[in-house]
Protein backbone atom coordinates (compact mmCIF):
# COMPACT_ATOMS: atom_id res chain seq x y z
CA UNK A 1 0.00 0.00 0.00
CA UNK A 2 1.53 3.31 -0.64
CA UNK A 3 2.29 5.34 2.19
CA UNK A 4 1.64 8.98 0.11
CA UNK A 5 5.35 10.47 0.68
CA UNK A 6 7.32 11.08 -2.60
CA UNK A 7 11.45 10.99 -4.09
CA UNK A 8 12.75 14.06 -2.82
CA UNK A 9 14.24 14.41 -5.86
CA UNK A 10 12.03 13.07 -8.63
CA UNK A 11 8.59 12.86 -6.80
CA UNK A 12 7.34 9.62 -7.88
CA UNK A 13 5.81 7.52 -4.95
CA UNK A 14 8.28 5.93 -2.58
CA UNK A 15 7.37 2.15 -2.15
CA UNK A 16 10.45 -0.11 -1.47
CA UNK A 17 11.78 0.09 1.65
CA UNK A 18 16.02 -0.36 2.16
CA UNK A 19 15.74 -0.56 5.73
CA UNK A 20 13.59 0.02 8.99
CA UNK A 21 16.07 0.74 11.85
CA UNK A 22 12.58 1.47 13.95
CA UNK A 23 12.80 4.33 16.55
CA UNK A 24 16.05 6.45 17.30
CA UNK A 25 16.55 10.12 19.04
CA UNK A 26 18.38 12.49 17.20
CA UNK A 27 21.64 10.97 16.78
CA UNK A 28 23.62 14.61 17.72
CA UNK A 29 21.14 15.39 20.71
CA UNK A 30 23.52 14.54 23.73
CA UNK A 31 21.87 15.06 26.92
CA UNK A 32 22.95 17.07 30.21
CA UNK A 33 22.54 15.41 33.46
CA UNK A 34 19.19 17.66 34.45
CA UNK A 35 17.07 15.77 31.25
CA UNK A 36 17.55 12.53 31.53
CA UNK A 37 14.64 12.01 33.34
CA UNK A 38 12.34 14.13 30.52
CA UNK A 39 10.88 13.00 27.41
CA UNK A 40 13.19 12.59 24.43
CA UNK A 41 11.67 12.86 20.99
CA UNK A 42 11.95 9.68 19.13
CA UNK A 43 11.84 10.15 15.22
CA UNK A 44 11.36 6.34 12.17
CA UNK A 45 14.78 5.73 11.00
CA UNK A 46 13.13 4.44 7.84
CA UNK A 47 14.92 4.33 4.83
CA UNK A 48 13.20 3.77 1.46
CA UNK A 49 14.41 3.84 -2.31
CA UNK A 50 12.98 4.87 -5.55
CA UNK A 51 12.19 2.72 -8.20
CA UNK A 52 12.39 5.43 -10.56
CA UNK A 53 15.95 7.10 -9.92
CA UNK A 54 17.09 5.21 -6.90
CA UNK A 55 18.09 7.36 -4.47
CA UNK A 56 17.70 6.02 -1.24
CA UNK A 57 16.25 8.53 1.28
CA UNK A 58 14.61 9.39 4.71
CA UNK A 59 11.77 11.43 4.96
CA UNK A 60 12.46 14.90 6.40
CA UNK A 61 10.95 14.02 9.99
CA UNK A 62 12.69 16.62 11.29
CA UNK A 63 12.77 20.27 10.51
CA UNK A 64 16.34 20.84 9.49
CA UNK A 65 16.76 24.15 11.38
CA UNK A 66 16.36 21.87 14.65
CA UNK A 67 18.84 19.38 13.54
CA UNK A 68 21.71 21.88 12.61
CA UNK A 69 21.46 25.25 14.48
CA UNK A 70 23.52 24.41 16.93
CA UNK A 71 25.57 20.76 15.92
CA UNK A 72 27.85 18.71 18.25
CA UNK A 73 30.25 17.70 15.37
CA UNK A 74 33.43 19.93 15.79
CA UNK A 75 35.33 18.38 12.16
CA UNK A 76 38.80 19.81 13.93
CA UNK A 77 38.57 16.93 17.39
CA UNK A 78 39.64 14.15 14.34
CA UNK A 79 43.07 14.19 13.28
CA UNK A 80 43.06 11.77 10.54
CA UNK A 81 39.65 13.88 8.92
CA UNK A 82 42.18 17.43 9.47
CA UNK A 83 44.92 15.37 7.25
CA UNK A 84 42.18 14.67 4.50
CA UNK A 85 41.35 18.91 4.21
CA UNK A 86 45.31 19.11 3.98
CA UNK A 87 45.47 16.76 1.35
CA UNK A 88 42.20 17.67 -0.84
CA UNK A 89 43.71 21.52 -0.56
CA UNK A 90 46.82 20.71 -2.22
CA UNK A 91 45.18 18.30 -4.63
CA UNK A 92 43.23 21.73 -5.78
CA UNK A 93 46.13 23.72 -5.63
CA UNK A 94 47.56 21.75 -8.20
CA UNK A 95 45.45 19.56 -10.19
CA UNK A 96 43.26 23.20 -10.63
CA UNK A 97 45.79 25.89 -10.49
CA UNK A 98 43.73 27.35 -7.51
CA UNK A 99 45.57 30.91 -6.28
CA UNK A 100 45.23 34.19 -4.73
CA UNK A 101 43.17 35.22 -7.86
CA UNK A 102 40.22 32.14 -6.96
CA UNK A 103 37.70 32.07 -4.77
CA UNK A 104 36.45 29.41 -3.06
CA UNK A 105 33.21 28.56 -1.20
CA UNK A 106 32.47 25.45 1.12
CA UNK A 107 29.28 24.54 1.58
CA UNK A 108 28.79 23.34 5.34
CA UNK A 109 31.99 24.48 6.29
CA UNK A 110 31.62 23.36 9.75
CA UNK A 111 34.78 25.12 11.90
CA UNK A 112 36.53 25.85 9.29
CA UNK A 113 38.78 22.93 9.22
CA UNK A 114 39.02 22.84 6.20
CA UNK A 115 39.12 26.18 4.66
CA UNK A 116 42.23 27.30 6.67
CA UNK A 117 44.08 25.67 4.43
CA UNK A 118 43.01 27.88 1.41
CA UNK A 119 43.98 31.10 4.22
CA UNK A 120 47.24 29.60 4.75
CA UNK A 121 47.77 29.42 1.23
CA UNK A 122 46.58 33.29 0.52
CA UNK A 123 43.12 31.92 -1.68
CA UNK A 124 39.90 33.64 -1.02
CA UNK A 125 37.23 32.16 0.64
CA UNK A 126 33.89 32.00 2.31
CA UNK A 127 32.41 29.20 4.13
CA UNK A 128 28.50 28.99 4.66
CA UNK A 129 27.53 27.16 7.90
CA UNK A 130 24.42 27.33 9.30
CA UNK A 131 24.98 25.91 12.97
CA UNK A 132 25.95 29.42 14.60
CA UNK A 133 28.26 27.71 17.21
CA UNK A 134 31.02 25.69 14.87
CA UNK A 135 30.61 28.61 12.50
CA UNK A 136 31.60 31.19 15.16
CA UNK A 137 34.85 29.11 16.08
CA UNK A 138 35.73 28.92 12.32
CA UNK A 139 35.29 32.95 11.94
CA UNK A 140 37.37 33.17 15.26
CA UNK A 141 40.50 31.29 13.35
CA UNK A 142 40.51 33.64 10.76
CA UNK A 143 37.86 31.64 8.12
CA UNK A 144 34.83 34.30 6.62
CA UNK A 145 31.55 32.36 7.26
CA UNK A 146 28.13 32.84 6.94
CA UNK A 147 26.26 31.68 8.91
CA UNK A 148 22.98 30.33 6.64
CA UNK A 149 21.45 27.78 5.23
CA UNK A 150 22.26 27.35 1.41
CA UNK A 151 19.48 27.48 -1.44
CA UNK A 152 18.53 28.97 -5.03
CA UNK A 153 18.03 32.17 -2.83
CA UNK A 154 21.59 32.64 -0.77
CA UNK A 155 22.87 31.58 -4.02
CA UNK A 156 21.13 34.74 -5.58
CA UNK A 157 22.11 37.04 -2.77
CA UNK A 158 25.99 35.97 -3.32
CA UNK A 159 25.80 36.50 -7.17
CA UNK A 160 24.23 39.64 -6.72
CA UNK A 161 27.39 40.51 -4.20
CA UNK A 162 30.01 39.75 -6.60
CA UNK A 163 30.80 36.41 -4.94
CA UNK A 164 30.16 33.78 -7.25
CA UNK A 165 32.87 30.81 -6.63
CA UNK A 166 35.82 29.02 -9.13
CA UNK A 167 36.11 26.25 -6.53
CA UNK A 168 32.59 25.01 -4.86
CA UNK A 169 33.31 22.60 -2.23
CA UNK A 170 30.60 20.49 -0.16
CA UNK A 171 31.77 17.71 2.09
CA UNK A 172 29.52 15.68 3.54
CA UNK A 173 26.42 18.03 3.17
CA UNK A 174 24.67 16.69 -0.35
CA UNK A 175 23.24 13.98 2.34
CA UNK A 176 22.27 16.75 4.74
CA UNK A 177 19.90 18.25 2.37
CA UNK A 178 16.24 18.32 2.74
CA UNK A 179 15.76 20.22 0.07
CA UNK A 180 17.80 18.69 -2.83
CA UNK A 181 17.10 20.24 -6.19
CA UNK A 182 16.65 23.96 -4.38
CA UNK A 183 20.27 23.23 -3.03
CA UNK A 184 21.55 21.82 -6.63
CA UNK A 185 20.14 24.52 -8.05
CA UNK A 186 21.74 27.17 -5.87
CA UNK A 187 25.04 25.32 -6.74
CA UNK A 188 24.76 25.78 -10.45
CA UNK A 189 23.56 29.76 -10.13
CA UNK A 190 26.95 30.22 -7.49
CA UNK A 191 29.63 28.30 -10.22
CA UNK A 192 31.03 31.04 -12.19
CA UNK A 193 31.04 29.71 -15.95
CA UNK A 194 34.41 27.75 -15.96
CA UNK A 195 34.22 26.70 -12.06
CA UNK A 196 34.52 23.72 -10.44
CA UNK A 197 32.22 21.99 -7.81
CA UNK A 198 33.16 18.88 -5.60
CA UNK A 199 31.09 16.73 -3.33
CA UNK A 200 32.25 14.07 -1.06
CA UNK A 201 29.47 12.06 0.55
CA UNK A 202 29.29 8.15 1.90
CA UNK A 203 28.67 5.70 -1.30
CA UNK A 204 25.37 4.38 -1.57
CA UNK A 205 26.98 0.71 -2.97
CA UNK A 206 29.99 0.52 0.01
CA UNK A 207 27.30 1.51 2.59
CA UNK A 208 25.23 -1.92 1.40
CA UNK A 209 28.09 -3.91 0.56
CA UNK A 210 29.66 -3.65 4.01
CA UNK A 211 27.01 -3.33 5.97
CA UNK A 212 27.49 0.57 6.94
CA UNK A 213 23.76 0.86 8.67
CA UNK A 214 25.16 2.73 11.30
CA UNK A 215 25.57 6.02 9.08
CA UNK A 216 21.49 6.37 8.59
CA UNK A 217 20.45 8.87 10.48
CA UNK A 218 17.99 11.76 10.49
CA UNK A 219 20.63 13.91 9.50
CA UNK A 220 21.11 12.40 6.53
CA UNK A 221 18.25 12.85 4.34
CA UNK A 222 19.43 10.93 1.26
CA UNK A 223 22.20 8.07 0.22
CA UNK A 224 23.97 8.19 -3.42
CA UNK A 225 24.67 5.86 -5.61
CA UNK A 226 26.81 7.60 -8.65
CA UNK A 227 24.38 6.92 -11.70
CA UNK A 228 21.86 9.10 -9.33
CA UNK A 229 23.80 11.84 -8.18
CA UNK A 230 24.64 11.70 -11.68
CA UNK A 231 21.20 12.08 -12.49
CA UNK A 232 20.17 14.82 -10.19
CA UNK A 233 23.28 17.02 -11.45
CA UNK A 234 22.48 16.64 -15.32
CA UNK A 235 18.35 17.47 -14.34
CA UNK A 236 20.13 21.35 -12.87
CA UNK A 237 22.48 21.53 -16.03
CA UNK A 238 25.80 19.97 -14.20
CA UNK A 239 27.88 17.12 -15.51
CA UNK A 240 29.98 15.45 -13.49
CA UNK A 241 33.93 14.58 -15.39
CA UNK A 242 35.66 12.88 -12.57
CA UNK A 243 35.14 10.49 -9.60
CA UNK A 244 37.37 9.31 -6.97
CA UNK A 245 36.55 6.95 -4.49
CA UNK A 246 37.44 7.46 -0.72
CA UNK A 247 38.46 5.63 2.24
CA UNK A 248 36.69 8.40 4.55
CA UNK A 249 33.20 7.57 6.75
CA UNK A 250 33.73 3.79 5.30
CA UNK A 251 33.50 4.64 1.51
CA UNK A 252 32.97 8.25 -0.41
CA UNK A 253 33.03 9.53 -3.94
CA UNK A 254 34.37 12.75 -4.49
CA UNK A 255 32.62 14.19 -7.91
CA UNK A 256 34.21 16.63 -9.72
CA UNK A 257 31.59 18.80 -11.60
CA UNK A 258 31.12 21.43 -14.39
CA UNK A 259 28.31 23.21 -15.92
CA UNK A 260 26.87 20.79 -18.96
CA UNK A 261 27.85 23.23 -21.32
CA UNK A 262 31.87 23.61 -20.06
CA UNK A 263 33.35 22.31 -23.02
CA UNK A 264 37.03 22.38 -21.21
CA UNK A 265 36.04 19.69 -18.72
CA UNK A 266 34.98 16.44 -21.17
CA UNK A 267 34.32 13.45 -18.38
CA UNK A 268 37.54 11.18 -17.74
CA UNK A 269 37.24 7.05 -17.52
CA UNK A 270 36.96 7.03 -13.48
CA UNK A 271 33.23 8.12 -14.55
CA UNK A 272 32.53 5.64 -17.05
CA UNK A 273 34.43 3.17 -15.32
CA UNK A 274 32.63 3.34 -11.72
CA UNK A 275 28.72 3.74 -13.76
CA UNK A 276 29.56 0.34 -15.42
CA UNK A 277 30.52 -0.98 -12.13
CA UNK A 278 27.09 0.26 -10.53
CA UNK A 279 25.59 -1.34 -13.06
CA UNK A 280 27.05 -4.67 -13.18
CA UNK A 281 26.47 -4.27 -9.61
CA UNK A 282 22.24 -3.67 -9.89
CA UNK A 283 22.39 -0.83 -8.68
CA UNK A 284 19.58 0.44 -11.35
CA UNK A 285 17.48 -2.08 -10.64
CA UNK A 286 15.05 -2.50 -7.37
CA UNK A 287 15.90 -6.01 -6.59
CA UNK A 288 19.30 -5.04 -5.64
CA UNK A 289 18.31 -2.69 -2.29
CA UNK A 290 15.82 -6.01 -1.09
CA UNK A 291 18.60 -8.00 0.84
CA UNK A 292 19.71 -5.51 3.31
CA UNK A 293 17.38 -5.00 5.32
CA UNK A 294 17.66 -8.95 6.61
CA UNK A 295 21.39 -8.38 6.41
CA UNK A 296 21.19 -5.63 8.90
CA UNK A 297 19.01 -7.80 11.45
CA UNK A 298 21.43 -10.19 11.93
CA UNK A 299 24.61 -8.24 12.44
CA UNK A 300 22.00 -7.24 15.72
CA UNK A 301 21.92 -10.42 16.75
CA UNK A 302 25.60 -10.93 16.23
CA UNK A 303 26.17 -7.48 18.32
CA UNK A 304 24.20 -8.81 20.96
CA UNK A 305 25.05 -12.12 21.02
CA UNK A 306 29.06 -11.03 21.34
CA UNK A 307 27.65 -8.66 24.19
CA UNK A 308 25.58 -11.04 26.28
CA UNK A 309 28.25 -13.63 26.10
CA UNK A 310 31.19 -11.19 27.39
CA UNK A 311 28.88 -9.55 30.11
CA UNK A 312 27.74 -13.22 31.62
CA UNK A 313 31.75 -13.87 31.90
CA UNK A 314 31.62 -10.63 34.05
CA UNK A 315 34.25 -8.16 31.38
CA UNK A 316 34.07 -4.80 31.86
CA UNK A 317 33.34 -3.59 28.04
CA UNK A 318 33.62 0.33 27.02
CA UNK A 319 33.12 2.56 24.65
CA UNK A 320 35.84 4.50 22.49
CA UNK A 321 34.19 7.81 20.68
CA UNK A 322 30.54 9.13 21.06
CA UNK A 323 29.63 9.82 17.59
CA UNK A 324 26.58 10.27 15.43
CA UNK A 325 26.85 6.94 14.07
CA UNK A 326 27.68 5.13 17.25
CA UNK A 327 24.24 6.32 18.17
CA UNK A 328 22.24 4.59 15.51
CA UNK A 329 23.99 1.65 16.64
CA UNK A 330 23.13 1.86 20.00
CA UNK A 331 19.49 2.89 19.50
CA UNK A 332 18.41 -0.09 17.13
CA UNK A 333 20.49 -2.53 18.96
CA UNK A 334 19.23 -1.49 22.20
CA UNK A 335 22.44 -1.60 23.73
CA UNK A 336 22.85 1.03 27.17
CA UNK A 337 24.37 0.77 30.76
CA UNK A 338 23.67 -2.77 30.80
CA UNK A 339 26.27 -3.77 28.08
CA UNK A 340 28.33 -0.53 27.71
CA UNK A 341 29.41 1.05 31.00
CA UNK A 342 30.04 4.44 29.76
CA UNK A 343 31.89 5.78 26.31
CA UNK A 344 35.27 8.15 26.24
CA UNK A 345 35.18 11.55 23.52
CA UNK A 346 38.18 13.62 22.61
CA UNK A 347 35.63 16.67 21.81
CA UNK A 348 34.98 18.02 25.01
CA UNK A 349 31.59 19.25 23.77
CA UNK A 350 30.46 16.14 24.86
CA UNK A 351 32.13 15.24 28.48
CA UNK A 352 29.70 15.02 31.27
CA UNK A 353 26.50 14.60 28.51
CA UNK A 354 24.89 11.06 28.14
CA UNK A 355 24.35 9.65 24.27
CA UNK A 356 20.93 10.15 23.11
CA UNK A 357 18.05 7.81 23.61
CA UNK A 358 20.09 5.28 25.30
CA UNK A 359 22.19 7.42 28.00
CA UNK A 360 25.27 5.86 28.31
CA UNK A 361 27.35 8.71 30.06
CA UNK A 362 30.75 10.29 28.01
CA UNK A 363 34.02 10.83 29.65
CA UNK A 364 37.56 12.15 28.74
CA UNK A 365 39.14 9.43 27.14
CA UNK A 366 41.50 9.68 30.59
CA UNK A 367 38.45 7.13 31.89
CA UNK A 368 39.96 3.98 29.99
CA UNK A 369 43.26 3.61 31.86
CA UNK A 370 41.65 4.40 35.74
CA UNK A 371 39.18 1.88 34.63
CA UNK A 372 41.04 -0.92 32.56
CA UNK A 373 38.00 -2.33 30.59
CA UNK A 374 38.42 -6.02 29.16
CA UNK A 375 36.72 -4.70 25.64
CA UNK A 376 36.86 -0.93 23.95
CA UNK A 377 34.06 -1.52 21.76
CA UNK A 378 35.08 1.53 18.78
CA UNK A 379 32.05 3.46 17.79
CA UNK A 380 33.69 5.27 14.84
CA UNK A 381 34.82 2.55 13.11
CA UNK A 382 36.30 4.19 10.03
CA UNK A 383 39.11 5.66 12.59
CA UNK A 384 39.50 2.27 14.06
CA UNK A 385 43.49 1.96 13.25
CA UNK A 386 44.29 5.74 14.02
CA UNK A 387 42.28 4.83 17.30
CA UNK A 388 43.95 1.38 17.93
CA UNK A 389 47.48 3.12 18.11
CA UNK A 390 46.35 6.00 20.10
CA UNK A 391 44.62 3.49 22.44
CA UNK A 392 47.28 0.85 22.03
CA UNK A 393 47.74 0.63 25.91
CA UNK A 394 45.63 -0.68 26.71
CA UNK A 395 46.79 -4.49 25.50
CA UNK A 396 49.01 -3.41 29.14
CA UNK A 397 46.18 -5.05 31.44
CA UNK A 398 44.71 -7.55 28.64
CA UNK A 399 42.35 -5.10 27.05
CA UNK A 400 41.05 -5.78 23.55
CA UNK A 401 39.13 -3.64 21.08
CA UNK A 402 35.55 -4.34 19.06
CA UNK A 403 34.67 -3.31 15.86
CA UNK A 404 31.09 -4.21 14.97
CA UNK A 405 30.86 -3.23 11.15
CA UNK A 406 30.80 -4.63 9.13
CA UNK A 407 31.05 -7.43 10.81
CA UNK A 408 31.41 -8.05 14.85
CA UNK A 409 35.18 -8.84 15.25
CA UNK A 410 37.92 -8.71 17.80
CA UNK A 411 41.36 -6.91 17.76
CA UNK A 412 43.87 -7.80 20.88
ZN1 LIG B 1 13.29 9.33 -7.41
Amino acid sequence: MHNGITCRFCKSPLQHTLVDLGMSPLCESYLKTEQLNQMEPFYPLHVYVCESCFLAQLEEYVNPGAIFSEYAYFSSYADSWLQHAKNYTDLMVERFGINAGNHVVELASNDGYLLQYFVQKGVPVLGIEPAANVARSAIEKGVPTLIKFFGEKTALEMVEEGKQADLLIGNNVLAQVPDLNDFVKGMKILLKPRGIITMEFPHLMRLIEENQFDTIYHEHFSYFSFISVERIFAAHGLKIFDVEELTTHGGSLRIYASHADDSTKPAGQHVTELKNRELAGGLAGIDYYFSFGEKVKETKRKILEFLIKVKREGKLVCGYGAPGKGNTLLNYCGIRTDFLEYTVDRNPYKHGKYTPGTHIPIYHPDKIKETQPDYLFILPWNFKEEIMRQMSYIKEWGGKFIVAIPEVKVYE
